[in-house]
């Protein structure tokens, strides 16, 4: 048996010198620690490196450098000196995040480790310069949601009365690393899981579901049925589907999908949506979201969801 499970999950640690689990601050190994993959590590940097789940020290598996030309086959496993630190990125998969008491999850939303959901942006804010680009530049738009009682207490049964974003899926999609590890309570759930957890690849669906779900999926092209297509026509995005797929479509407006990035130009990049799944011919589609609920990810984050 292998000494160590692979955890695909742990998609890079964080580097910094002369911090520790025991004594260093959480805040400041996220602000000021470097993030690295499994394929960018050093024999150096042994000791330095830590999860961005539970902060203890991880480990480069296969140690050395030299096992692989590519790296893509190595990854990051915890030491097992910190098996008592419970972390759920040991784990294949998470149930969700419970918590003791009203005051533990409010500590979680003050530190950004929780975002508790009430609602997508339905339309796009006043003024606002469209993001679209390759790097991070996605503006900030997220509104206060109303207070919810959200049933995330470690004791069955008992809710927690917490603050509420409305938020977007460019939020999201805005210091997109940092929150694949975040805990997100969405609308309509019982649990809070980390973001990485709840990202659903379209490559996997291979039926209708009509439980909204934030998925993504991988451009292949994206066109109009029509020429000089006007704001409200559709413009069809063919994503990357399962095998016995015929094909997966976001099917949406043509003017709120330009003011995403997206055109006749867009391939290879990812989407990210909050829909249900419908169908399209004998095909599937996600189609109909307001203009919170998708977004084009910077292209610098795609790593995170290369296979
Ligand atoms: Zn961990």
């Amino acid at each position: 048996m292998a000494k160590y499970e692979p955890n695909q999950r742990i998609k890079f640690a964080y580097k910094l010198e002369g911090w520790s689990y025991e004594s260093g601050s959480q805040s400041e190994l996220k602000r000021t620690g470097e993030k690295v993959l499994p394929s960018e590590y050093t024999r150096d940097m042994e000791g330095k490196i830590f999860c961005p789940g539970c902060f203890t020290n991880l480990v480069r598996v296969p140690k050395g450098t030299d096992y692989f030309s590519n790296g893509r086959d190595a990854y990051f496993a915890h030491l097992r000196t910190y098996k008592h630190v419970k972390c759920d990125l040991r784990v294949k998969r998470s149930e969700g995040k419970k918590f003791d008491t009203y005051e533990e999850a409010q500590k979680a939303i003050d530190d950004e480790n929780l975002v508790i959901v009430s609602g997508f942006l339905q339309e796009k804010p006043q003024g606002q310069r469209d993001p679209a680009g390759v790097y991070d530049e996605t503006p900030v738009e997220d509104m206060n949601g109303p207070v919810s009682k959200v049933p995330i207490a470690r004791h069955s049964g008992e809710s927690f009365s917490l603050p509420s974003k409305i938020t977007t899926v460019a939020g999201i999609c805005r210091n997109f690393d940092e929150n694949l590890y975040k805990h997100y309570f969405l609308p309509g759930r019982q649990h809070a899981v980390r973001l990485i957890d709840l990202l659903k690849d379209v490559r996997e669906v291979t039926q209708k579901d009509s439980a909204p779900r934030l998925y993504f999926g991988k451009i292949i092209r994206s066109y109009t049925p029509i020429n000089d297509p006007a704001y409200h026509n559709t413009r069809m995005t063919e994503l990357a589907s399962a095998p016995s797929v015929k094909d997966f479509y976001l099917k949406e407006e043509h003017g709120i999908s330009s003011s995403k990035g997206i055109n006749d130009k867009t391939q290879e990049r990812y989407v990210l949506m909050w829909g249900k799944v419908g169908t399209n011919g004998i095909g599937l589609c996600i189609e109909g979201l307001s203009w919170g609920e998708f977004a084009l990810l910077p292209a610098q984050y795609d790593y995170l969801l290369e296979t």
